[in-house]
């Protein structure tokens, strides 16, 4: 045993051995490569440079598809090891926040700040963060998000005496405002109990009813609007979502009478259209307005359709019915998903995505042939340019 543990320690001393002078013969390498370098002019740089590229070149280009694969693969290993190697010793440290540690000296927790701008769409952005994060480079081009109604810019803000209360709770008064139900395609579990948690699973939906309540039940939703008188509209509203201000409530309740497009378009065919089965349809894909590219969509008349029934719809239009007790589920594609479902997000009905926007040749406004994605269209809107982004202010909303 003794003999065997001394046999061990003599293998593992000429192992060090070796390895020290491997080292030795690689630190050698190094000074006498930096220093040639150290040495040489522009001239001879350019040439070694020149020299070393041809080189590679040739090289790639002699190998057979083997070798070439076997390289890939090698470069592959080497440069997830050297990642893996920065980052495992920071591995769960945000779990496990240490005061004594100076976290400002780590690189790999230092991401800078946003001085990076987009040279299209002035998006402003980390140093490692990719170009085309922000438009596409160049090829998303949307118009901007337009100034809030009062009060709401002023509660938005913080410049307003009930701005506190409204941000604390800004999604119940959403809620008191929205005019499509909200639900998933399977039963929240843990929706009970001292912290009630909202789960969600599977399919999300938003679902639209008929513009007024039938005799027997209650208005809800998007019928609360055509209650006829604005007192009954905001007791309604306080009775459903309880906690909220009235004095807010009227007021946000006027803001939307005045500003959004839907509620103005829906009563006035309303009261146009005495008979029972009024339908109107909303399209799925309104075209900008010309000539107006950089002023936000609002709906113009002609795009909330009145159709009597009877007609045939394309699939992804929403058809909302006058008198029903049938909810409608609306596909997440249409223009006005967003608007109806976050209706203080966009007060004035404003458009949301949809898969018939074009993108454009970067720098132009040209569209080309393509069209923008889902993704790409949420990006662009959630980035931070110049102006403030309001749309990042709505907290728990989202
Ligand atoms: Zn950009």
């Amino acid at each position: 045993m003794g003999k065997r543990t001394r046999g061990n320690c003599h293998q593992l001393s000429t192992v060090c051995f070796l390895q020290e002078v491997k080292n030795q013969r690689q630190a050698t390498n190094r000074l006498r490569t930096l220093n040639s370098r150290a040495t040489e002019s522009n001239e001879q740089r350019e040439r070694r440079i020149h020299c070393n590229a041809l080189g590679n070149h040739n090289r790639i280009g002699a190998e057979t598809f083997d070798a070439r694969r076997n390289r890939l693969q090698l470069e592959r290993v080497r440069q997830g090891t050297l990642r893996a190697s920065n980052w495992l010793y920071l591995k769960d440290e945000a779990l496990y926040y240490d005061p004594n540690l100076d976290y400002p000296n780590f690189p790999q927790i230092v991401i800078g700040s946003m001085l990076s701008k987009c040279t299209f769409c002035g998006a402003l952005k980390f140093e490692a963060e990719a170009s085309g994060l922000c438009c596409s480079n160049g090829k998303v081009s949307l118009p901007e998000v337009p100034q809030l109604p009062e009060p709401l810019k002023s509660l938005m803000e913080g410049n307003h005496p009930k701005s506190k209360e409204f941000l604390s709770m800004i999604r119940k008064y959403n809620s008191s405002f929205q005019m499509t139900s909200f639900g998933t395609s399977l039963p929240m579990l843990d929706s009970t109990g001292f912290m009630p948690t909202f789960r969600i699973q599977d399919q999300v939906y938003h679902k639209a009813g008929s513009l007024m309540s039938l005799l027997i039940e209650e208005a809800k939703f998007l019928q609360i609007y055509f209650l006829g008188n604005e007192e009954a509209e905001a007791k309604r509203r306080c009775t459903l979502i309880p906690g909220t201000t009235r004095s807010l409530i009227e007021s946000l309740q006027k803001m939307l009478h005045e500003n959004n497009h839907y509620v103005q378009k829906f009563k006035m065919a309303i009261e146009d259209n005495p008979t029972e089965d009024l339908q109107i349809v909303i399209k799925a894909d309104k075209k900008p307005i010309e000539g107006h590219e950089r002023v936000f969509n609002t709906p113009a008349l002609n795009e909330v359709a009145i159709i009597l029934a009877g007609n045939d719809f394309a699939k992804r239009h929403i058809v909302l019915t006058k008198l029903s007790n049938e909810l409608k589920n609306i596909c997440e594609t249409h223009i006005s998903y967003d608007a109806l479902q976050y209706t203080l997000m966009f007060p004035r009905g404003e458009d949301g995505y949809t898969i018939n926007i074009n993108q454009v040749e970067p720098g132009t406004s040209n569209q080309i042939n393509k069209m923008v994605s889902a993704m790409s269209f949420y990006a662009y809107r959630l980035m931070v340019r110049s102006t403030e982004n309001r749309l990042l202010n709505y907290r728990d909303n989202f």
